[in-house]
């Protein structure tokens, strides 16, 4: 079986042909530039659909796409997703699967990542674990008993909107003091903005000619060089984040934690605090039981879950 996967997010696009054991044949990424609207994007998926099929050589029997939410799974359509402006409606499974003739299904981003670190990834073989994407903002997707779980309306895995915080900051969900107004990418960044106020010695502010240029990146680079602030900042950020994954190990008891996304490049520098916060204040049984470890999938980590979606539907298994 050959699969066509899709994984489109607001700033990145990414296609590719792979074979049912998850081995890539051809693929492409580049810019969605959603903000320029759906049509433009959507033929510059297809151009490179055709073109990433042409060049792995196979005939695509089934098509896989990885989206962010909230979506309509079940019909393939977009509802008002925040990082994709004026794509409200649009039926990705029509107009990506009509080129090719075959099934095309959808899933949110989160879901179908972790359902790839499950066939493909650190998840293989494990039937209790939840993924996390930490990275513009933070998304999660929930393995229980070896499948997805969706809940009710099929929107479950909100971990980065549970609150840690009962007065903390304003969250792009509309509610304040979520994880990931605190431990986001954007959050990190905005956290350190709004300090450099206070005018602090740090070695920042040689790397950026204004504080609108700060990233988490930036915060993470000056941290590990032992800069005080910046140490600071991230220091602040990781508890949080710790203190997310300690509340997501008492409700869920999983074998793993799978973190995945562009903060989880900062490697050590985020695992360690966040497995001691987690040893120290998740309940001991449940502390013992779970492993915080990083996505196998790194930067494909959407285009897999978008090959597994293709596979859980048509194979059952995912
Ligand atoms: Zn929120």
């Amino acid at each position: 079986m050959y699969i066509l996967g899709f994984d489109i997010g607001g700033t990145k696009t990414m296609v590719g042909v792979a074979d049912e054991s998850g081995t890539v044949l051809a693929m492409r990424r580049f810019e969605t530039k959603s903000e320029l609207g759906p049509k433009q994007a959507l033929d510059r998926m297809k151009k490179a659909a055709r073109e990433v099929v042409r060049e792995a050589g196979v005939g695509v029997d089934v098509i896989g796409i990885g989206c962010g939410g909230p979506l309509d799974r079940k019909s393939g359509t977009l509802y008002t997703v925040p990082n994709l402006p004026g794509w409200e409606g649009i039926c990705l499974t029509r107009e990506l699967g009509e080129d090719f003739g075959v099934p095309a299904y959808l899933e949110n981003d989160a879901n179908a990542a972790a359902m790839g670190e499950h066939l493909f990834g650190a998840g293989k073989g494990i039937d209790d674990f939840v993924f996390m994407i930490v990275g513009t903002g933070i998304g999660g997707g929930i393995i229980a008993n070896g499948r997805i779980y969706r809940g009710f309306g099929e929107n479950a895995g909100e971990i980065g909107h549970h609150k840690i915080m009962s007065e903390g900051p304003p969250c792009p969900c509309g509610d304040r003091g979520c994880l990931e107004a605190l431990a986001s990418g954007t959050s990190i960044a905005r956290i350190a903005r709004e300090r450099l106020a206070e005018k602090p010695e740090t070695v920042i502010m040689q790397w950026v000619s204004s504080p609108e240029e700060l990233t988490a990146e930036l915060v993470a680079r000056a941290a590990s060089q032992g800069d005080p602030f910046a140490s600071s900042v991230w220091q602040e950020c990781m508890h949080n984040l710790g203190i997310g994954i300690a509340n997501v190990v008492n409700i869920l008891n999983p074998r793993l934690v799978i973190l995945g996304g562009g903060v989880t490049k900062a490697g050590s520098l985020l695992f360690e605090p966040v497995r001691r916060v987690v040893r120290e204040r998740a309940m001991p049984a449940l502390a013992a039981d779970v492993e915080v470890v990083p996505a196998k999938n790194g930067d494909l980590v959407g285009l897999m879950g978008a090959f597994a979606v293709a596979i859980d539907n048509v194979l059952g298994r995912a």
